[in-house]
């Protein structure tokens, strides 16, 4: 779904100090190359806000990507059995944002978690790199399985990252007509 940030309400997220409304909007880290993670409980706006912030960068003319995360890494499994990994490869050389949504909701298998660590890895300090999640730092390698591979990603990605916390209450709870 295509969401705009001229929807979203801002006043239910927190943004690290060293990170203003206005940068963030204007996808100045796209730019410094930096990653983001958007971290918080499941109706949050998370998915609103990551997507939104790609409509924003593509305004810019930033080349963007968007997957479900559990799906580029079935994908990425899949390309790896037909031999065409190379093609994915080559059409994130091409991108500017990747955005990784719903990290977390699934477990991945050993294949998938190894080309995604290769994915993010081939990011680093390349292009920038948008997570979504609802799970929490030390509880990321119970996705990963391995210890090891979840601190290598943990670095790469929160070396050059900021962190934007969806603390509020449930968006779509909030909003539901079953209230
Ligand atoms: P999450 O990805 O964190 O589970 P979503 O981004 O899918 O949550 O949000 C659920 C619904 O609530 C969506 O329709 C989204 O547009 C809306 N929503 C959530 N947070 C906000 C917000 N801060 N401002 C406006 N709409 C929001
Ligand atoms: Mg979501």
């Amino acid at each position: 779904m295509i969401k705009s940030v001229d929807t979203f309400d801002f006043s239910q997220i927190t943004l690290p100090d060293s990170l203003a409304k206005q940068s963030l909007l204007s996808c100045e880290f796209v730019k410094d190359k930096q990653n983001l993670i958007l971290y918080g409980h499941p109706g949050t706006g998370k998915t609103h806000l990551a997507t939104a912030l790609g409509v924003e960068a593509c305004k810019k003319d930033f080349r963007v990507i968007y997957f479900k995360t559990s799906k580029l890494v079935n994908l990425l499994a899949q390309a790896r059995q037909n031999n065409v990994v190379a093609k994915f490869w080559k059409k994130l050389a091409n991108t500017d944002l990747l955005i990784l949504d719903e990290l977390g909701y699934i477990p991945f298998e050993r294949v998938g978690t190894q080309l995604l660590f290769e994915a993010i890895s081939d990011c680093y300090e390349k292009r920038s790199v948008i997570i979504t999640t609802n799970l929490p730092f030390d509880e990321w390698n119970t996705v990963f399985y391995d210890q090891k591979l979840t601190t290598a990603i943990l670095d790469r990605i929160v070396h050059h990252g900021r962190l934007i916390l969806h603390d509020g209450p449930s968006y779509r709870l909030h909003n539901s007509k079953m209230q």
